[in-house]
């Protein structure tokens, strides 16, 4: 709990704010919820008790604590009688600005002078709410994600123009005491962080596909299988409801120029009233009932280009971070907890290369004239002194005194306590070949005496479909291929013996195939942790190939015998 912190108005009692205060009291706060009926918070009441329950079943918390957690929780029909005694509010009713600055103005009215007075809003000015209060320096926004009681865990925490540093220190130490996520946004812009680059990355992929660049599938197939994002782009629009993403996206245009960026496709399915999932019908066909998932194929988005899909979320990204409204570290963790991204937007950048960004932009600039298009200057500028990513050693992130240029298959990326060692052949769906297995040895001697590295972690690269499909064996191909499986045998077993010998933690981070040795590579790790979406095998027995470097003994000893099926 935070310290200066013990109780919590919530006003508004709906889809949030029933979920706010649950989190509230999980986290030992004395919690008054406020609607407009009686009848509207019996229903909040039992639907926290429903999801404290499910939190019981899972062995989360145990059963006591459902009742403990039920009776910190007061109702109330009266916002002043709410706020009498609150350390904090925190309101949830609908996103009408008149209707938030009557209820800023009642509990100003009413809650103790040291009360923080914070506003949930997606995409109304925090400025403005406060305006309706006589201390506007103790306003701020508190945005929490849906549903809050569960994932995803960000919060962003909005400084308005007026509030004080202190009181956004504090909903920001409010906030972790939830067990929650913050990130610092230091400026009331619309859409914040998570969702600014959201509709960033929603543009490009819109305007591509509405002049046929490339269609729907292809783009959220590109997007979810080699970019690794949870759903493909038009797939999650779908899903929040495209009637949501369209009065959202005209709302957030009309406070700010760069985020205009209409997508006529978008506005087509509104007007139609196809609205996603729960109409059955949007960017897909949900045939089988709200619930069915989209169809789309793997190999469906491989001549899309990601930089031109990334590249506008990038110039976002680049534009908060110049502008000072977020950390870069903040808006990495914006995108991988708010929208479960598997890399932050400036690591993607990276990866890319900042020119190729910046060329990506500029077509799309010359192409369609949209704000949002124009490279920022803070990524001009890094082209210029040749900060490109990962290819020159430092981009948005240093690489350390391992330049990637030392290596031509692997990307050795030294974050002190961590190093990455990144298996780079995306195209071959990082199968091992005798250079790559030479540089993963070279990396780790390099790190065995670095001092300021603790911990290894293997894992695929740009691409994303494979932790490694395993030894490629073109390179065995030709007159001397005897001599090189040998030499290749030889260089797997160094690379092993030295995973397993490294004296450091070691993790073989697996989202993709980890197939025949690209699975010995990761049982040689300490640890291995894989997406659900993995697949590992030794599929190479098939060919009668006896897995060489220690797999035969060790896949056993992992999983069993009862866990080996041909
Ligand atoms: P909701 O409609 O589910 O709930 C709003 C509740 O406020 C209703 O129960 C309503 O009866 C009550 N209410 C209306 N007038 C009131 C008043 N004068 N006093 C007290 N209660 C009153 O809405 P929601 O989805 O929970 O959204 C609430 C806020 O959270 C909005 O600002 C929205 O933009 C924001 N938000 C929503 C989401 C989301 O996904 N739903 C996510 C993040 C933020």
């Amino acid at each position: 709990m935070s310290t200066q912190i013990r109780k919590v108005a919530v006003i508004g009692a709906g889809t949030m704010g029933h979920g706010i205060a649950e989190v509230s009291a999980l986290a030992g706060y004395e919690v008054v919820m406020v609607d407009v009926s009686q009848d509207l918070l019996n229903k909040a009441l039992e639907r926290i008790k429903w999801s404290l329950d499910k939190f019981a079943e899972r062995g989360t918390i145990s059963k006591e604590k459902v009742n403990e957690v039920m009776n910190r929780i007061k109702t109330s029909l009266s916002i002043a009688e709410a706020v009498k005694n609150a350390d904090i509010m925190i309101e949830a009713v609908p996103e009408k600005l008149d209707l938030k600055k009557q209820v800023f103005a009642e509990a100003d009215a009413n809650a103790p002078p040291h009360a923080i007075l914070a506003t949930n809003t997606s995409s109304l000015p925090i400025t403005e709410i406060a305006s309706a209060t006589k201390r506007p320096e103790r306003v701020v926004g508190i945005h929490f994600f849906n549903p809050p009681a569960l994932m995803p865990p960000l919060v962003e925490v909005i400084k308005g123009a007026q509030t004080s540093d202190d009181i956004a220190k504090r909903a920001y130490d409010f906030v972790k005491s939830l067990g929650k996520e913050p990130i610092m946004v230091n400026k009331d812009v619309p859409g914040f962080v998570v969702n600014r680059i959201l509709i960033a990355l929603n543009s490009a992929a819109c305007l591509l596909a509405a002049n046929n660049v490339y269609s729907v599938v292809e783009i959220d197939s590109a997007t979810k299988y080699r970019a690794g994002l949870p759903m493909g782009i038009f797939e999650l629009q779908d899903f929040t409801g495209i009637d949501v993403g369209y009065l959202v996206g005209l709302a957030v245009a009309e406070r700010d120029p760069m985020l205009r960026v209409p997508c006529p496709l978008i506005e087509d399915l509104y007007k139609k009233g196809w609205l996603g999932q729960k109409s059955g019908r949007g960017f897909y066909e949900y045939k089988g009932g709200p619930y069915e998932r989209a169809n789309i194929p793997r190999e469906a988005g491989e001549k899309v280009d990601l930089v031109q899909i990334f590249a506008p979320a990038i110039n976002m990204a680049a534009w908060l971070l110049r502008q000072g409204i977020a950390s870069r570290d903040d808006i990495e963790k914006g995108v991988k907890l708010g929208l479960g991204w598997p890399k932050g937007v400036f690591e993607y950048a990276d990866e890319f290369g900042i020119d190729k960004v910046v060329e990506a932009l500029n077509q799309l600039y010359s192409k369609y004239g949209y704000e949002l298009f124009k490279p920022d200057p803070l990524l001009t500028q890094m082209v210029q002194e040749g900060r490109l990513g990962q290819k020159s050693g430092r981009g948005f992130y240093e690489y350390g005194a391992v330049g990637v240029t030392e290596f031509k298959e692997i990307i050795l990326r030294r974050e002190p306590p961590l190093a990455w060692i990144i298996l780079n052949r995306p195209q071959r769906l990082n199968a091992l070949t005798l250079t790559m297995l030479e540089e993963i040895s070279r990396a780790l001697d390099m790190l065995w005496d670095d001092k300021e590295v603790r911990v290894v972690i293997i894992r695929g690269g740009a691409g994303d479909r494979a932790f490694s499909a395993g030894a490629d064996v073109t390179s065995f191909q030709g007159p001397l291929h005897t001599y090189y499986f040998f030499i290749y045998n030889r260089k797997f077993q160094d690379a092993v013996n030295k995973i397993e010998r490294f004296p450091k933690p070691v993790i073989a981070a697996i989202d993709g195939y980890a197939l025949g040795g690209g699975l010995e590579i990761a049982m040689a790790c300490d640890f291995r942790i894989a997406t659900d979406r993995s697949e590992l095998g030794q599929p190479e027995i098939n060919l009668g190939i006896i897995p060489g470097a220690g797999g035969t003994q060790k896949l056993i000893r992992y999983v069993g015998l009862v866990g080996l099926r041909s």
